[in-house]
């Protein structure tokens, strides 16, 4: 049988967009299946999606295609909300995915597109392949959705000014407060969107529902939309409930070795010049360590325009990427650092020793390479590094000097490897200070005290004030 081949249509915006491609490197990974991803990006603003395609297609699972921006402005509000944008946007789309398609050696077998992009569903049938809509969200969200088009015909007034929750058939009602903002004024043509949105998804526009949640966690909601009852008559189609596809950072860091992997990030807004970001970049690669790597645009790049938005290609060296497949994953913009650095399989933290970034790194017992840029870091590193000796740090301050691809690869390996050492040495002390970490917030511990201590010191001096 010929490979089956999934298409998959992401409607712009990060939130629609990264779910779109978790969702086709699973059907790849897991099923086997070619996919094929057309990505409808916001037009000028498409840096962050840029980006999270590069890593997708990084990992060598899926195809990605970056479809060319259509102008909507002329017929949609400049106020209209982004939901609306977005559904104007896809259906506007239309006949650039159907050329798209056209130019396609191996005909998509199924199509899936998120539940903004109903508008294109049609396109399948002209094309003879099955239909599904992808819900990135949980099951009680795509109930209340489905509904909505009841409710619409059955409640009078605004949703808002009526007290009780609402019902939703076989599940937990939900009350006007928890409704999304879009779904309130009713007078608006948001609204009807939304409406519209309800009544396509199951209107036999669609095969069936893939929705990012599991069996074990709404059992009750999946029951009600899929068993007969109420709810079920209005969903019309199958729902399939596969999930959760989480954040793939998290399923690559699963895969590898306890302690095995370099996570780098330099803060909130911590960049560094061409030069350094290059030789870093060959460190890494030199030392043949496994690395996470929170990359931001070199310093020298920062005034530049938008158009120059490639981040990766102006700061790393050519073909990296292509040669670390494997070794290493490149996140762009922002990465949840507390949640990584928590996870088993990192061992070092190449970081600029902000002490946020400390703290959370020394409480998970993860020692550090230390990177210092500005105000403070200096001290924190020299302190971390010569008083507690829970890091390693550079010969000079990386902001003085350009800090060398060898020495890169030394300190990378020495903070992971198992043979060095000093690198033994910094994560013995690390674990230590991260077992203190607990102990000063037992009942009893120093910290714990401490604040118990100052609390009745500024009662009694409010009360000695007072009186
Ligand atoms: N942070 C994050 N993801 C990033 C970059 C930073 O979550 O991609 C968080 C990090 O966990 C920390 C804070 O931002 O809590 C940075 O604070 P820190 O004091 O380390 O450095 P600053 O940004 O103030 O220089």
């Amino acid at each position: 049988m010929e490979q089956p081949h999934a298409l998959l249509v992401a409607s712009p915006g990060l939130g629609h967009l990264i779910p779109i491609l978790e969702l086709g490197n699973r059907l790849s990974s897991v099923l086997n299946f070619r996919v094929t991803v057309l990505a409808v990006t916001s037009g000028s603003s498409s840096l962050a999606e840029t980006e999270a395609i590069r890593a997708v297609v990084a990992r060598g699972t899926c195809e990605v295609t970056e479809l060319p921006s259509v102008d909507i402005d002329y017929f949609v509000e400049p106020d209209a909300t982004v939901f609306t944008k977005i559904v104007e946007k896809m259906r506007a789309t239309k006949p650039v995915v159907q050329d798209a398609i056209k130019l396609m050696t191996q005909k998509p077998t199924v199509m899936i597109v998120d539940f903004l992009g109903t508008g294109m569903m049609s396109i399948a049938d002209d094309v003879g392949m099955a239909k599904y809509v992808y819900v990135a969200s949980h099951a009680w969200f795509l109930a209340v959705l489905v509904y909505l088009p009841v409710l619409d015909k059955v409640v009078e007034g605004e949703y808002i000014d009526i007290k009780e929750p609402m019902k939703i058939p076989g599940c937990r009602p939900v009350g006007a407060d928890d409704l999304m903002e879009t779904m309130l004024d009713r007078s608006n043509r948001h609204y009807r969107e939304c409406v519209r949105c309800g009544e396509e998804i199951p209107m036999t526009m669609s095969d069936g529902v893939l929705v990012n949640t599991w069996e074990e966690l709404q059992g009750n909601t999946l029951a009600a939309l899929m068993e007969d009852g109420e709810l079920s008559r209005v969903m019309k189609v199958p729902v399939y409930a596969i999930g959760p596809i989480p954040n793939s950072i998290f399923e690559w860091l699963d895969k590898q070795r306890e302690r095995s992997v370099l996570y780098l990030c330099l803060g909130s807004g911590g960049t560094l010049s061409l030069e350094q970001t290059i030789e870093l970049a060959c460190g890494l690669e030199l030392s043949g360590q496994r690395f996470m790597w929170v990359l931001r645009k070199p310093a020298s790049y920062l005034g530049e325009s938008s158009n120059d938005d490639d981040l990766v290609s102006v700061g790393l060296p050519e073909g990296f990427l292509d040669r670390t497949r494997g070794m290493g994953l490149v996140v762009t913009q922002w990465a949840p650092q507390v949640e990584i650095l928590s996870h088993g399989s990192i061992g070092g933290f190449l970081s600029h020793c902000g002490w946020s970034s400390v703290l959370e790194s020394l409480t998970q017992g993860v020692p550090i390479v230390a990177w210092p840029l500005y105000a403070e870091q200096w001290m924190n590193a020299a302190f971390l590094t010569e008083e507690i000796g829970v890091a390693i740090r550079t010969s000079e301050l990386p902001s003085k000097r350009v800090i060398s691809r060898e020495e890169v690869a030394s300190l990378v390996r020495k903070v992971l490897g198992e043979e060095d050492e000093e690198g033994r040495k910094v994560r013995a002390k690390a674990e230590e200070v991260r077992v203190s970490t607990e102990r000063a917030w037992t009942q009893g511990g120093s910290s714990h005290s401490s604040l118990l201590e100052w609390a009745k010191r500024c009662c009694l001096l409010s009360f000695t004030n007072n009186t």
